[in-house]
């Protein structure tokens, strides 16, 4: 057992000790038993989420209305959720109602795949109702019952499918991969945000090209923003992803708008339309356009300097790209920079003003940028003095 359970523990026995159930469920089992490394550990039991309340003193109620109770101990957090059933969907998504259960069978029986239904007692033992022990081992992703009904109760799990074939390296069974290109427009219905967080670690699952080759073949890619007939794009991007592999969201999602020939602004659009962080639009768009210049031909320091904060993130979402460009060398002219930021001038704004007696406006503007960008080319020293000689001159030649 790793270490995260066996701090968790004494939660399972004080549960227990109360006349109830209680089971580590979800990824974190998943993942031990693929050993792999386990992020937060879930908890399942029969008690209610009042009943929780009462046999801990510190608790907090993160998602109390689905029977979801934070239990605070030695300043780790464990999530402990009722079991529960979920019934008449009428919107491809969300249950209309969720109901608590005592039995651990039918809330196992809700889960979306095999795999993720297991249950780990507190003594170590496996309780697997769906056969995922065989199909972790045969490395298949199978719905948990009847695929379609599953996929019309939450037709997000279709995502899920495909993203956890990505990051698991699983291939996804024929009867569940059937029912995903049935169902495929039943992702009309789901919240782009839901939609995007399978769609983001999907790209950066080490299996991601196989993920996004599944998502074109059954159609999902369809009903997903900005993607309905970009099908040879997508595919041309499953083929580099065989070979390399985004790390952070930034890079992921800059490469496929990259992949899928945008404009930095077209970027911008595709991002809002999929209701990303402001942050990792800028970072997108300043990324797509250092790559198209790059793609036609050298860039200039210039061109490096405008990228400011982004150059980490266009420097990896190069490296992974098709762009034949030398990285390093990218890196090393990034770094020899004179400044990096316009605040890195050896004058101000405030300086300038009162030294040349300018008042702000078009000149006392044009005369900043024309001094950030011949210290950044390197035909200016970074030095006050000289930038104020470098000021005055700029003024007499307006001046004529
Ligand atoms: P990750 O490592 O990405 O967190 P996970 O398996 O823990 O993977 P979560 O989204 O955290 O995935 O969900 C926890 C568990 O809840 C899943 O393992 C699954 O049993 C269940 N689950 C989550 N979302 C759904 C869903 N849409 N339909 C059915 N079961 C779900
Ligand atoms: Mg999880």
């Amino acid at each position: 057992m790793p270490s995260e359970f066996i701090d968790a523990l004494p939660i399972l026995e004080t549960i227990e000790k109360a006349g109830y159930e209680a089971y580590f469920v979800g990824g974190s089992v998943r993942d031990t038993m693929l050993s792999k490394p386990i992020h937060d550990v879930d908890i399942a039991t029969s008690a209610y989420p009042e009943e929780i309340k009462k046999i801990f003193k510190r608790t907090v109620d993160t998602g109390i209305e689905h029977g979801t109770v934070m239990i605070l101990d030695h300043g780790t957090g464990y999530e402990t959720t009722t079991f529960r059933t979920e019934s008449t969907y009428t919107d491809f998504r969300r249950p209309d109602e969720v109901k608590f259960v005592r039995s651990l069978d039918e809330d196992l029986k809700r889960r979306d795949f095999t795999v993720n239904a297991l249950a780990l007692t507190k003594d170590g033992e496996v309780i697997d109702l769906f056969g995922g022990v065989q199909d972790m081992s045969a490395q298949v992703l199978r719905a948990v019952g009847k695929p379609e009904e599953r996929f019309h109760e939450d037709a997000l799990r279709m995502m899920r499918a495909v993203r956890f074939a990505a990051q698991l390296d699983f291939k996804i069974d024929d009867a569940t991969q059937k029912a995903i290109a049935e169902n495929a427009p039943l992702l009309a219905n789901i919240a782009v945000e839901r939609t995007n967080v399978e769609f983001t670690k999907l790209m950066q699952g080490t299996s991601a090209s196989y993920g996004l080759i599944e998502m074109i073949k059954s159609g999902l890619v369809n009903f997903m923003p900005g993607l309905a007939n970009t099908d040879q794009d997508l595919a041309a991007y499953a083929e580099l992803l065989q070979n390399a592999q985004p790390t952070d969201d930034n890079q992921a999602w800059s490469l496929l708008s990259f992949e899928l020939g945008l404009s930095p602004k077209d970027t911008g659009e595709f991002l809002k339309l999929w209701k990303q962080p402001n942050d990792m639009i800028q970072t997108a768009k300043s990324v797509i356009t250092l790559m198209n210049k790059l793609r036609l031909g050298d860039v200039s320091d210039w061109d490096l300097y405008q990228t400011q904060d982004a150059i980490t993130t266009a420097l990896a979402t190069i490296r992974l790209s098709e762009v034949t460009a030398n990285v390093e060398d990218l890196s090393v002219r990034y770094q020899a920079l004179p400044i990096k930021h316009k605040k890195e001038l050896a004058i101000n704004g405030g300086e300038l003003m009162k030294n040349l007696h300018l008042t702000p406006g078009p000149l006392f503007g044009k005369i900043l940028a024309d001094l950030e960008h011949l210290v950044v080319i390197g035909e200016q020293v970074n030095d006050k003095a000289a930038l104020l000689q470098a000021a005055a001159d700029i003024v007499e030649k307006e001046k004529k």
